[in-house]
């Protein structure tokens, strides 16, 4: 009898994960569906402890009731899946990725010969493949804050993943983000030429307001704005960075965005610049790579989010003895200093690792051992791509959490990520809307 209760339920897993591929994913399940699932261990997102030994029931596309094992009566009907021995977790959120950057290296062209060479087609094809790479790895939710230059690039990704032609995180997308004149890529040609840039450039008030319109019109869910540029290393060995927009042009930005009820993020390393991004009234720090005491209590005071995207930092620095090296020494030799007063001050920090600046083929789960190095233990570094991430995308109780009215986006992990967090770059199931889109779990009793 058990025998045939596993098989038929590894039947079911075939036969879905077969559906997933071969319909690419449908976007919900079916309304009438009712599922249980069985977890020996769940991190419902929001708790501070693991429970044991529960049942979550499932319909359609989100969990209705989350209870104790054999408490209840499984609902009539229901197809039981049990996940064994492995920990189950609510659906992980990025809040910062770019699926249209491919980590590129320099001697490949970097990032400029994607805008200069590289067919749109092409980079929407390799941005499909980034979409699916996050939800392999149980990103059921990303925050995708720009495309690089490739313009409502992610508007159409969001919308073929939602009507179930690709398969692929639930996106909240920014498109074309903002920044000023010598405000981004690409830059350092001859004047005479005009070459395509990587954000939307604004200069004024007016400009600025125009942009964040434009934008929002054409299916932005959030605003990225950069607030800083270039950096480096001074005389005295600070790292500083260069401002980008004013602060009367974020103004007239986030005014406009907080009308259409949506957020602005702020690419900020420190300095003048996250000053502005704090004092313009920013909704989350991107990266905040040197906070000082007074602006962390800004932050504190504003509910401003920090974003932090600890290992991205880590990835290709230049030779150490040239003044990029030196910028990329001090930029990791301040982040994780930050990031710990930032923590211990109590700033909201939700998890975003900046992927696709490092290639989408890595684990994005790196960014949690970072994490936990600079002082987060392993819940409060799980809740970060969980709950927290949940409230920073103004879904909280919808997203990342285990519990009676959130989409039915459950993971699991064979091993327990409270004892490794590093257990978190080991996803073996991933279950998007009610739909299981991987499994490579052995079933129960097997
Ligand atoms: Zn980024």
């Amino acid at each position: 009898m058990r025998l045939t209760l596993c098989l038929s339920v590894l039947v079911l897993c075939v036969a879905r994960l077969c559906f997933a591929q071969d319909s690419a994913a449908a976007p919900a399940a079916n309304a009438t569906h009712i599922m249980v699932v069985r977890a020996r261990v769940l991190i419902d997102g929001t708790s501070a402890q693991p429970r044991q030994n529960q049942e979550i029931v499932i319909r359609g596309d989100r969990i209705a009731d989350v209870y104790a094992a054999g408490t209840r009566p499984p609902p009539a009907g229901a197809e039981v899946l049990d996940l064994g021995a492995a920990t189950v977790l609510p659906g992980l959120i990025d809040c910062h990725t770019h699926i249209f950057l491919q980590g590129e290296v320099p001697a490949a062209g970097g990032y400029d010969v994607q805008l200069l060479k590289f067919p749109a087609s092409y980079r929407v094809a390799r941005a499909v493949v980034a979409a699916r790479r996050a939800l392999e790895q149980g990103f059921t939710t990303i925050r995708d804050v720009e495309t690089e230059g490739a313009g409502y690039g992610d508007v159409g990704i969001k919308q073929a993943i939602n009507e179930g032609y690709i398969p692929g995180p639930r996106m909240f997308v920014s498109t074309r983000a903002i920044s000023s004149t010598g405000g981004y890529n690409l830059e350092g040609y001859a004047p005479e030429i005009v070459v395509p840039k990587g954000a939307q450039l604004i200069d004024g008030p007016v400009e600025a307001r125009k942009a964040a319109r434009e934008q929002l019109d054409h299916g932005a869910d959030w605003i990225k704005v950069y607030m800083t540029h270039r950096s480096w290393v001074d005389e005295q060995g600070a790292l500083v960075s260069q401002p980008t927009l004013t602060v009367e042009e974020l103004k007239a930005i986030v005014d406009e965005t907080h009308g259409w009820r949506k957020k602005v993020a702020c690419h900020a390393y420190n300095g003048i610049g996250l000053q502005r991004a704090l004092d313009g009234g920013c909704d989350s720090i991107e990266h905040g790579l040197e906070l000082t005491d007074a602006q962390i209590a800004q932050m504190v005071k504003q509910g401003t989010w920090l974003v932090p995207t600890l290992a991205v930092y880590y990835h290709d620095p230049e030779p150490p003895d040239t003044p990029g090296g030196m910028r990329d020494c001090k930029r990791v030799a301040v982040h994780g200093v930050s990031f710990q007063k930032a923590l211990r001050a109590g700033v909201k920090i939700a998890f975003g690792t900046d992927v696709g600046g490092f290639p989408w083929s890595e684990p994005i789960a790196q960014e949690f051992p970072r994490m936990v190095e600079f002082g987060m233990t392993p819940m409060q570094a799980i809740q970060a791509a969980t709950s927290r991430g949940a409230e920073l995308l103004g879904k909280r109780g919808e997203l990342g959490t285990v519990a009676p009215g959130a989409y039915a986006d459950l993971i699991a992990v064979p091993r327990d990520p409270l004892a490794d967090i590093n257990a978190l770059k080991n996803v073996a199931f991933v279950m998007k809307n009610g739909s299981v889109f991987r499994s490579t779990l052995r079933p129960a009793g097997n």
